[in-house]
């Protein structure tokens, strides 16, 4: 190639203002018959075609739109439909590709986890009986769509064989090499037509490289790509890596393909590194990820520009791509629309079309010269420097008390032993007490009130009196349901984040920020731009007004620090720990206000530590210390007698059970029916000797559970699980639910703790 490209690794499929997201839902509500929605799909993907050719990118992907996920696409594209569903072989229908996704009436979905580290989930796909083959050359249409539509002769972008295999599931960890080889001459095809087709570059997603994997799978990449090279030689491979530094950096660069995409971002320094003491292979193309895929801050272009001539003294600018450090479907569109942020924190952000065009210019530095990008390099050090120096991230006393901050400030007064003989007197609660995880539900008419509201339709104090009747309803509901035990139900929060993100400085909201999570389901995650205070009780009335109409303790409800953390977009001048533990400072402040309201009991949810988790292994143990040590910091400065509950909505966390230890929670509900029997494995291998409820039924579905099922879930937990040390709660929270079935479903609950206390009982007689 001639000079310096620039290219984009993908761009969000969702539209400026959620297209997708309508058009899918009218297709799947019947409002909208296959040919229009396919037709407006079609339009959706082209417009986003044509934008990244009008912006001037050179690289253009196709191939990374999907209609739902990219792991489903591919997985669809060989056939691997699970035997559960009809399907003929061929190429997999439209209605199966979303049976597939979304389950149907005789079949339940694939199952769907988290992307890497990031809050993007995908499909899984299932490798148990399966025969695959190509059915279906996507990336080849993509590519012959935007050639014809658009003359945009793209970049096809496909998931690697490598990575596939390994987010699939169905097979034995010795057959990984045999599926490999399943694979990889259905690659080279895809390759062949590929070039056949006239395609100069592939981008092959293998992010696997970038997590903690064995030199022997190393020897395997050598042996595929060296396969899908002689397939076809003339197409330019990228072998594309993202969200970490790549480990075994020699074996990587010096695999057969024609380019290795590094990100230069998320790598903690790493790659920037391996590239100086190892070079860089003269006759590859290096594609450098500089611009943050994953955040939402425009960048410092002095700063970029110093790390690429860092690269430039190792690589010739010939044989240099400029790039995102990831696909940008992790970033929100555009900031066009975001008119109602202050001027000085809209200056400093930046988008996925903004990035792209950050992309251009710093692609225009590398190939005529600093100079001729002078005047925005300085105005986005200029941009960035306001934000700096606004008060908004100088706040004096927030700073001081983080300077401030030593372990001792972290710790319980006395050890969980002394606290839970004070906290059992105080409380007395029966062998086995019953509670709930926090919400109850959020009825249609609880969110048109919110809406009003909001609006300005329903005054404050109307608002508040609605609330204050859910609150009260609901307390009597679960006199008469006769749970322990009570929350007050969260009616007033949409989002367990959003909601404290209003109440605290240092946090924004976006008009369209969107990205997706899964399937057609967006999430707009706040930014986090200053420091974060505390500035008045956030939680207060509905507790103690809750508490206020009963006997019972009522459970005051805050969201984790550090799910606070990794549900948002955070600032990155300092570093997350800090912001971790300026929000737990708040957090504490509130605590303490709930104590003296006379709170007794008080749950902090952290549904999201596990999903914090670096990729590479290495990195664990500081990122699972800062973690407990934030949550201990919003916890610790209680009484004694005052109890801590936190929640976790998962159930695979043998990896991190000593962290979940070191939360020294008084009271740890966890998910767990939806995988019962491995989560109590976890058990008998460890101690855990807190309180604990452990999910004893699924609320993900509106089905009011039997009592025998409720029983036999808790005896199992029991047979693990001391007595006293048990608690009985759902899975997690019942805002999703419909009122009839969440008092079922309760009503079952108490039954069955009721009848294995009896049980319990005359066991011990
Ligand atoms: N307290 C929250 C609720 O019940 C917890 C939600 C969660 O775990 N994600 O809704
Ligand atoms: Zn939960």
């Amino acid at each position: 190639m001639s000079t310096c490209k620039s290219s984009n690794l993908g761009y969000p499929r969702i539209g400026e203002k959620r297209e997708w997201k309508k058009a899918l839902e009218q297709f799947w509500a019947g409002k909208l018959d296959k040919e229009s929605f396919l037709k407006q799909m079609e339009e959706i993907r082209l417009q986003h075609l044509q934008k990244q050719k009008d912006q001037g990118i050179d690289l253009i992907p196709v191939g990374d739109f999907s209609l739902y996920d990219h792991v489903l696409d591919t997985a669809m594209m060989f056939g691997l439909v699970p035997n559960r569903f009809e399907y003929e072989g061929e190429k997999v229908s439209l209605e199966t590709y979303f049976d597939v996704a979304r389950g149907n009436n005789n079949a339940v979905a694939a199952e769907m986890t988290k992307w890497f580290n990031t809050n993007y989930h995908y499909i899984v796909p299932e490798l148990d009986h399966a025969v695959p083959a190509l059915v279906e050359n996507r990336p080849l249409q993509y590519f012959k769509e935007a050639k014809d539509k658009l003359n945009i002769k793209g970049k096809p972008v496909i998931l690697g064989p490598i990575t596939f295999i390994k987010l699939s599931k169905g097979y034995n960890a010795s057959d990984f090499k045999t599926m490999v080889n399943q694979f990889a001459p259905l690659y080279a095809e895809i390759l062949r037509q590929l070039e056949d087709e006239g395609a100069e570059w592939i981008q092959i997603d293998e992010p696997i490289l970038s997590t903690t994997i064995s030199k022997e799978e190393i020897t395997i990449f050598n042996e595929v790509y060296q396969a899908l090279h002689h397939a076809a030689p003339n197409l330019k491979i990228i072998l594309q890596t993202y969200f970490d530094s790549i480990e075994h950096y020699e074996d990587v660069v010096s695999l057969p393909v024609q380019g290795i995409g590094l990100d230069f971002v998320h790598d903690q320094g790493q790659n920037l590194k391996a590239l100086k003491k190892y070079g860089f292979p003269q006759d590859k193309v290096l594609a450098a990820g500089i611009i943050d895929g994953r955040n939402i801050w425009r960048v410092n272009l002095y700063d970029k520009l110093n790390i690429l001539e860092k690269i430039r003294e190792i690589v010739s600018k010939e044989n240099l791509i400029i790039q995102p450090s990831s696909s940008l479907l992790h970033v929100p569109v555009t900031i066009k629309y975001e008119e109602t942020i202050d001027e000085t924190l809209k200056g400093a952000l930046s988008f996925a079309d903004e990035k792209l065009q950050e992309v251009i210019v710093l692609t225009k530095g590398i190939k005529e010269g600093k100079e001729a990008i002078e005047t925005k390099v300085t105005a986005s050090v200029e941009a960035i420097d306001r934000l700096n120096q606004s008060i908004d991230r100088n706040n004096s006393e927030v700073q001081e008390a983080l300077e401030s901050l030593d372990t001792y400030q972290a710790e319980r007064q006395a050890p969980f032993i002394i606290r839970q003989e004070l906290q059992k007197q105080a409380f007395q609660l029966p062998l086995l007490p019953t509670t709930t995880i926090g919400s109850f539900p959020q009825t249609q008419e609880v969110r048109k009130h919110r809406q009003k509201w909001r609006k300005a339709e329903l005054s404050d104090v109307e608002y508040d009196a609605y609330i204050k009747a859910e609150i009260k309803k609901w307390i009597d509901i679960q006199e008469e349901i006769g749970l322990d035990v009570f929350v007050h139900g969260e009616f007033e929060r949409t989002d367990m984040v959003e909601y404290f993100g209003e109440k605290l400085a240092g946090f924004q909201f976006t008009k369209l920020g969107w990205v997706q999570s899964y399937g057609s389901r967006c999430v707009k995650p706040p930014i986090i731009y200053g420091d974060v205070a505390y500035i008045e009780p956030m939680t207060i009335a509905e507790t103690i007004y809750a508490q206020s109409l009963t006997k019972r303790p009522v459970k005051g409800m805050l969201t984790g620090p550090v799910t606070i953390l990794n549900w948002s977009f955070v600032r990155d001048d300092i570093s997350r720990y800090d912001v971790a533990n300026q929000i737990a400072l708040a957090l504490r402040k509130e605590v303490e206000v709930l104590e003296e309201n006379g709170i007794r009991m008080i749950q902090v949810d952290e549904p999201a530590i596990r999903e914090g988790l670096p990729l590479k292994r290495e990195n664990w143990e500081s990122y699972l210390n800062a973690a407990v040590y934030a949550f201990k910091l919003a916890t610790s400065s209680v009484q004694n007698g005052t109890q801590i509950h936190t929640h976790m909505c998962y159930s695979d966390f043998e990896a991190i059970i000593d962290a979940i230890k070191a939360l020294d929670a008084d009271v740890i509900s966890i998910e767990t029916s939806r995988s019962h029997g491995e989560l109590i494995y976890a058990f008998e291998e460890n101690t855990y000797d807190k309180g604990i409820g452990l999910g004893v039924y699924d609320i993900h579905s509106p089905r009011v559970p039997k009592l025998e099922e409720v029983v036999r879930n808790s005896k199992r937990a029991l047979q693990v699980l001391d007595p006293k040390q048990f608690w009985i709660n759902p899975d997690c929270g019942l805002k999703t639910r419909g009122v009839e079935e969440t008092i079922n479903a309760l009503k079952v609950m108490v039954e069955a703790a009721e009848q294995t206390r009896e049980q319990l009982l005359v066991k011990k007689n």
